[in-house]
């Protein structure tokens, strides 16, 4: 008797419930907005014409406190040229296990390579998913940006980029 007294009284709580005004979030057919400065997902991000902003110079890994970044830089040719100057981070993981989204990382960017999105879908089902490299993290292409490897703009030099001189259509305002 005392069992069906306590089913009675749980089925009384689902009924109450049901005529109350809804309180949940529509996730995820509806996600929720967050705060503009919210720390979701990181990204690489680019030139106005296409080339990368990251030189491979590893400041952000050292800067998280969580061991979550992973970078190996190497030497840019002529040939091959992935950013502006020497250097280009040809590896570049983040291991979203680790992250605890501080931002560290951001602030140690010396040229403003990497952001953080307003992106906070990064569960998955498997450890391996959640080591984003390059290829989730680079900023997607805009038009006018051509994919690396490329020149740099005629005539210009890698202050050129880091100051903000160079366009879409690779010409240098002087
Ligand atoms: S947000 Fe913090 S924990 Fe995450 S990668 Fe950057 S420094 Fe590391
Ligand atoms: S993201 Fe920034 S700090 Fe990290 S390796 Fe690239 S340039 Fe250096």
């Amino acid at each position: 008797m005392p069992k069906f007294v306590d089913a009675v009284k749980g089925f009384g709580v689902t009924l109450g419930s049901m005529f109350k005004r809804p309180i949940t979030e529509g996730y995820p057919e509806k996600p929720g907005p967050v705060a503009p400065r919210y720390h979701g997902r990181h990204q690489l991000n680019r030139y106005p014409d296409g080339l990368e902003k990251c030189i491979g110079c590893e400041l952000c890994a050292w800067a998280c406190p969580a061991d979550a970044i992973y970078v190996e830089g190497a030497s840019n040719t002529e040939t091959q040229r992935y950013s502006p100057g020497e250097r280009y981070g040809r590896v570049y993981q983040i291991n979203y296990l680790r992250c605890i989204g501080c931002g560290l990382c951001i602030e140690a960017c010396p040229t403003r390579a990497l952001t953080m999105t307003n992106i906070y879908e990064l569960a998955d089902d498997n450890r391996g998913d959640l080591i984003y490299g390059k290829d989730k993290l680079l900023a997607p292409l805009q038009p006018g940006m051509q994919a690396p490897p490329h020149a740099m703009a005629p005539g210009t030099t890698d202050d050129d980029y880091y100051l903000g001189r160079v366009t879409p259509s690779q010409e240098v305002p002087r």
